[in-house]
């Protein structure tokens, strides 16, 4: 029986691929990665229902530096999928170049997205990865030119399928037909798809190129405000905010918290000066308790230091401009 691992994000693709393999008595298992912009949920539920082990592996700092300088570009946000997929094949290729299993595969549809899935986008997946004999797009196989999978009889081409463009219908009467109950719409998942994203990542791309994986969590949480090109304030709304805030606030990343009234918490990244962090203090008073003051002190942490400032609460048209949508 030959031995296959599947990159499953757990949508419905990705998830069909893996049965069509299953059915023809393929050894199935399945592989997700996790970065800041996407996590294995998905996936999980998906290995659960079709009862196949899946492997989960965090590649947030290598993710990151291709996402800085993708060699294919980007979608229509932020999203270097031609890169993206090319990387997780690589690193699932290890694998099968260490011996655990015989070829790789994927969800991927041909023409199903114009931009990351054309023919020429599957072409440049398979060659950027590295590993461009070990995968299988079990889905759109018979449209493809044959593997050496087909060719060596790990599969069979005759079971494999040739679905093609942007409608799902083949899909969800397959979904019906071998009873998968439940599974997610498509698309969703992964946040660099995601519109109202994009311009908060592409303020800390261009301003912050060396950001961390830290400083893309901070991304997810609150409010976020251009102090100067040097510094960003990312700002809680609300206590799980500001818990997660605080435990994000180490390291070289200022702390920033109300002391003489009940306000909200905030982290000052990048590389601020002193007026940048009197802004970020200013703009800590203006919101809880503080607006209400003309003057109040905010406390300040970096690493072991701690101290206060005594600050006017920012005007609301001040910090209108400065908030990064
Ligand atoms: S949608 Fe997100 S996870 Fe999927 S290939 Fe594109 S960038 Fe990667």
């Amino acid at each position: 029986m030959s031995k296959a691992l599947g990159l499953l994000s757990g949508g419905l693709d990705s998830t069909l691929a893996a049965m069509v393999l299953k059915r023809q008595g393929v050894e199935v298992s399945g592989i997700v990665f996790v970065t800041p912009f996407f996590g294995a949920e998905r996936a999980r539920k998906a290995a659960r229902q079709i009862d196949i082990p899946l492997l989960v592996e965090n590649i947030g700092e290598e993710h990151l530096a291709m996402l800085k300088n993708p060699r294919y570009g980007y979608g229509k946000n932020l999203n270097p999928c031609i890169d993206c997929h090319a990387m997780m094949f690589a690193l699932a290729g290890r694998r099968v170049l260490a011996g655990e299993f015989d070829f790789l595969f994927s969800g991927e549809v041909l023409g199903q997205r114009p931009m990351s899935q054309n023919f020429n986008a599957l072409q440049a997946v398979a060659k950027h990865s590295g590993c461009p004999q070990l995968i299988l797009r079990p889905l759109s196989a018979r449209l493809l030119p044959v593997t050496g999978m087909e060719e060596q009889g790990l599969v069979d081409r005759e079971r494999l399928l040739d679905i093609q463009g942007r409608s799902r219908r083949r899909q969800e009467d397959l979904a019906r037909e071998w009873g998968l109950g439940e599974y997610p719409a498509s698309g969703g998942g992964c946040l660099l798809t995601e519109k109202s994203f994009t311009p908060r990542l592409r303020d800390l791309l261009t301003h912050q190129p060396e950001c961390t994986v830290t400083d893309v969590e901070l991304l997810k949480l609150g409010r976020q405000y251009r102090l100067s090109p040097r510094a960003k304030l990312t700002l809680g709304r609300n206590k799980v905010n500001n818990d997660a805030l605080q435990a994000l606030g180490g390291g070289e990343r200022v702390l920033v918290r109300a002391g003489s009234f009940a306000g909200p918490t905030g982290v000052v990244s990048g590389a601020p000066t002193a007026e940048d962090l009197e802004l970020a203090a200013a703009l800590v008073a203006a919101f809880g308790k503080g607006r209400e003051q003309a003057q109040v002190m905010v406390r300040l942490t970096r690493g072991e230091d701690t101290w206060e400032l005594d600050v006017t609460p920012l005007a609301e048209e001040v910090s209108q401009r400065l908030i990064i949508p």
